[in-house]
């Protein structure tokens, strides 16, 4: 296991544990709320278990706060350590959520010919992609748009949406709008 794994458990089974106790709600409840299994969401806080971007989105939409609470260092407001996923993306977070402008910013890295699912996002929610380097494949409406170096796209991401690096691979920034004053 890489430091950036042991780093990342650590960091999002802190940040579990602290949001559900910080709500004061029981492993149960919390269960209830994000559709997440009691056992699965324990495993997470205990560090047995290395939880999927999907499952964090789960948590994150239950909870009703932005994916980013749960991937951030609490010590690191800028240029904070990437998160990288085993087998799946890499995520870095460029800026924190802003509740004032309801606006989040990760850094996606996408390995070649990686595919990665997402499932629909909060009611609302509107994503960008600018393509940093590399090229890539955005599944979105039924459609697929190769993006490349200097490439933009905003879509409705509260629908299902995918994306697969090109033979090279690529690096994007991924804007989330949750809305002003969403949380
Ligand atoms: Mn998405």
């Amino acid at each position: 296991m890489g430091l950036l794994s042991a780093m990342r458990e650590d960091t999002i089974a802190q940040n579990l544990r602290r949001i559900r106790n910080e709500k004061g709600i029981s492993l149960s409840r919390a269960a209830d709320q994000t559709g997440v299994s009691k056992a699965m969401l324990g495993q997470i806080e205990r560090q047995e278990s290395s939880p999927t971007i999907a499952t964090l989105w789960k948590i994150s939409q239950g909870f009703g706060m932005p994916l980013s609470f749960l991937l951030q260092e609490v010590t690191c407001t800028e240029s904070c350590g990437a998160v990288r996923f085993p087998g799946s993306i890499s995520v870095r977070i460029v800026f924190p959520y802003d509740a004032m402008l309801g606006v989040e910013t990760f850094e996606i890295t996408l390995s070649p010919g990686q595919f990665h699912q997402s499932e629909a996002h909060v009611a609302g929610l509107v994503e960008d992609i600018f393509v940093l380097s590399g090229g890539m494949e955005l599944h979105v409406d039924e459609t697929e748009r190769q993006l490349s170096q200097g490439q933009a796209v905003r879509f409705a991401a509260d629908q299902p949406h995918a994306y697969r690096g090109l033979d090279e691979g690529a690096v994007f920034l991924n804007t989330h709008y949750y809305g002003r004053g969403a949380f």
